[in-house]
């Protein structure tokens, strides 16, 4: 690390459960982040600003007015751009030393496929529950960590799938696909603009400490907030031996 490196990353490295050798990790690892929009926002910003050096920054919609409410990450004077451009434009201004993909089409079978396999971990802060699930076969397939958001009105969600120990459940163990007859977005519903900074902000740090090795991570359990009476709760849950997913692991 140069003298510019170890100021710009001085905080960080005074922690010592991450110092000069978690913050090397961080320079030296590759996340993929699906999803450009309010919970990818936050995620994208703090990891540019630890110091992760190749993002992989996917969305394929434009900036849109109703965005700016919460999607820290876009700017009035950047309507109609792509958020992932939008959002590597924001990143490199905080940190022009790390290296910022964008991927501006919807990551369908092999694109994904494609690009969980390149990534060491992977952010899933996309909005619909097509895309998660396909996410998750695919972070079960090349044995992926993956960090999981969700938020809606006031309500957020954030758990990890570390799908590197084959003990551990996958998304899907914890959210059926068949279970999903109705799908509520924030177009129709609404939702709390700082909420999805904390649920994302919360993914960034699991990132964090999943790159760097330290403290213990939201495996296994599901960490809910509600921002209305800002209380959080910390469910548990398994593996299920029969999920059509991962069932076939270890
Ligand atoms: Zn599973």
């Amino acid at each position: 690390m140069n003298d510019d490196q170890l100021l710009r990353y001085a905080r960080h490295i005074l922690l010592d459960e991450l110092g000069i050798e978690g913050q090397e990790r961080l320079l030296a690892a590759k996340v993929l982040i699906v999803g450009a929009g309010g919970l990818g926002a936050p995620a994208a910003l703090y990891l540019a600003a630890a110091g992760v050096g190749h993002l992989m920054l996917a969305d394929d919609d434009v900036v849109e007015i109703s965005n700016l409410q919460r999607q820290i990450l876009h700017t009035t004077a950047r309507l109609g751009v792509y958020k992932a451009e939008s959002g590597r434009e924001a990143l490199l201004a905080i940190n022009p030393s790390i290296q910022v993909e964008t991927l501006t089409f919807r990551l369908l079978d092999d694109e994904l496929d494609a690009a969980v396999a390149q990534a060491d971990l992977v952010l899933d802060c996309c909005d619909n529950f097509a895309t998660r699930h396909a996410i998750n076969r695919a972070c079960v397939k090349h044995g992926k960590p993956l960090v999981s958001g969700a938020a809606i009105r006031f309500a957020g969600q954030i758990s990890v799938y570390d799908l590197r120990d084959p003990s551990s459940p996958c998304y899907h163990c914890l959210f059926p696909e068949a279970d999903e007859a109705e799908e509520i977005s924030c177009a129709t519903t609404g939702v709390l603009g700082p909420l999805v900074g904390i649920v994302g902000s919360t993914q960034a740090a699991e990132a964090i400490k999943l790159i760097t090795g330290m403290g213990q991570l939201l495996v296994g359990r599901l960490l809910s907030v509600d921002a209305l009476s800002m209380r959080w709760h910390d469910v548990r849950f398994g593996r299920d031996p029969a999920c059509p997913v991962c069932g076939h692991r270890a």
